[in-house]
């Protein structure tokens, strides 16, 4: 049997190492990627097909074949960019459940987790293409005291945008970041996870049915040192990273050396604030859907509960019971919880359990799953008696497990809430909604929701993205459109055109002029 990607990959991860020789902008490895990707099925374990691993000379043809693309698409009417959109979306839509079987093959997500990514990215687009043009059309500014002059922000595309996206919703984390790119008037080059490849590979051949011209979307597949060459080419204007904090640190360091133009979404270690007078039955079915869908590798999957004291026998009732009954298994058996897609995840996961284990933790083992599947199936599990010095406390796990605690007080809750380096979703829960606003307000993350979870990933008028270790700038919104432009500012004089030689402040400088010019700030700001 061919070594996987998905186990492969694994070691690929924690071997890459930064060189700063010379200025360099590589990552240097130990050893050299393998020449292929062999994509396995992590639910079955089968083979699925074989990609090749784009060397840094395929990157730079990608790119140079997205900038010959790069003047026919910016120079478009906003209205054609976003036309193009909506038709890709309608091939979506036709094409759904071909992408459906697509992502679920490769991840072993349920269909349900495969939908979820297709709903999501239609969402998204509808929002990018109606609201696009008036998003990007020039915006008249105040000139403030220069009454007689004009100002306005034009939104300049930025030219080819290097896209590099992780493994876990492998169809919403590489399509948000394009369809913003395309709209803003960029083409596109991205370099899928390798754990999850064909996913972008269908997505272009869709994107091709619905019209999309070729070179404004490129596809590169391969391991971390085609992202790398994507990160240091010349020809990339800016990077769009989604995935772990530690490679968006790297990629992080080589943007700022290049003065390259970055956005970094990464890891997350969501906090779930569970009042005493919440409706406790609402957060227990957020909880374990939060907690366990997608098998937990949801960046903003609820990772931490903290639950008033007052009410937490209760809650552990009510969760036990609900989670015990959660169906696993292959998607043809319809389950609510797949396999795990990544086997260095699975790792990750054991050791945080061992860790907490050791430290006095009490696991406990929920879900119903079949004997006998060969995949990378992980159950279920509620974590209590954590301590907050346990990795399970503090690192991202990734995986379908929760960590539960008490907390006193509306204070105490947030301490526990902030006590990480993340910063990226969050919820309160509490039927007094000013309560639940007043918490919402101390807690760091980059969004937050009351009595709900993770929807405000599907709102598309928001921003999204991470503070502290979660990330740099947002996707989505007006915010997250115009992140992938340049804002030029502009400023209109037409004194000129009335014959008007010279402002007050240009030479020469003489006495006379700063007489005037120091009464008119004494009469303007004294
Ligand atoms: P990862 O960082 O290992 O890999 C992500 C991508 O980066 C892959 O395509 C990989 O090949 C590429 N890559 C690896 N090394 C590189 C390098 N040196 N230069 C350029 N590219 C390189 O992450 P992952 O394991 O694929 O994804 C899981 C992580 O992603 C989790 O931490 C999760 O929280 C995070 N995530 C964040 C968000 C968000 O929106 N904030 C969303 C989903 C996932």
């Amino acid at each position: 049997m061919p070594v996987s990607a998905k186990k492969r990959a694994s070691k690929q991860h924690t071997r890459g190492k930064k060189t700063s020789k010379g200025g360099s902008t590589r990552i240097a490895s130990a050893k050299k990627s393998p020449r292929y990707i062999d994509n396995m099925n992590p639910a079955t374990m089968k083979l699925i097909n074989r990609l090749p691993v784009c060397t840094e000379a395929d990157v730079e043809n990608a790119v140079a074949a997205a900038r010959s693309a790069y003047s026919s698409w910016s120079s478009l009417p906003p209205e054609d960019r976003a036309d193009a959109l909506d038709r890709l979306r309608e091939q979506l839509v036709k094409d759904m459940q071909e992408m459906i079987d697509t992502i679920c093959e490769e991840t072993g997500k349920t269909e349900m987790d495969g939908l979820v990514e297709i709903f999501t990215v239609c969402e998204h687009l509808k929002y990018v293409a109606s609201r696009g043009p008036q998003l990007l059309a020039d915006e008249k500014r105040s000139t403030g005291i220069f009454i007689h002059k004009k100002a306005y922000i034009t939104y300049q595309s930025r030219g080819v945008i290097g896209v590099i996206s992780p493994w876990n919703y492998p169809l919403i984390l590489t399509l948000s970041p394009i369809m913003q790119g395309l709209m803003a008037g960029n083409t596109v080059v991205v370099k899928p996870s390798e754990i999850t490849p064909n996913t972008s590979l269908k997505l272009r051949e869709i994107a091709t049915r619905s019209g999309l011209p070729e070179n404004v979307l490129k596809v590169v597949t391969g391991f971390g040192e085609t992202g790398a060459a994507l990160v240091a080419s010349k020809g990339t204007d800016m990077i769009c990273f989604t995935g772990s904090t530690a490679t968006g640190r790297r990629i992080g360091e080589i943007c700022g050396r290049m003065l390259k133009p970055v956005i970094l979404e990464l890891g997350g270690k969501d906090p779930m604030i569970i009042c005493a007078d919440a409706n406790l039955d609402r957060a227990v079915n957020g909880a374990i859907w939060g907690s366990f869908s997608n098998s937990g590798q949801t960046c903003i999957s609820v990772e931490r509960i903290f639950v008033e004291e007052s009410v937490y026998e209760e809650f552990m009732q009510k969760i036990r019971e609900k989670a015990r009954g959660i169906k696993q298994g292959l998607r043809e058996n319809h389950p609510s919880v797949g396999s795990m897609t990544f086997e260095k995840q699975v790792g990750i996961v054991k050791t945080h359990l061992a860790d907490a284990e050791k430290k006095g933790a009490r696991i406990e083992l929920c879900g119903d799953r079949p004997p006998g599947l060969a995949g990378l199936f992980l159950n279920p599990l509620i974590v209590t008696n954590v301590q907050s010095d346990m990795q399970i406390m503090q690192e991202e796990s990734f995986g379908p497990l929760v960590a539960i605690m008490k907390f006193r007080d509306e204070d105490h809750a947030v301490e526990l809430a902030n006590n990480t380096v993340y910063g990226l979703n969050a919820s309160v829960w509490s039927c007094d909604l000013d309560k639940a606003k007043r918490i919402a307000r101390r807690i760091h993350s980059g969004s937050i929701c009351i009595n709900d979870v993770d929807v405000n990933y599907i709102v598309s008028d928001l921003p999204f993205g991470g503070t502290k270790e979660s990330g740099i700038g947002r996707v989505y919104g007006p915010e997250g459109l115009r992140a992938f432009t340049n804002p030029q500012s502009v400023t209109v004089d037409r004194a000129g055109i009335f014959g008007i030689t010279k402002e007050i402040h240009w030479f020469p400088y003489t006495e006379r002029k700063l007489n005037i010019l120091k009464k008119t700030v004494r009469w303007l700001f004294g």
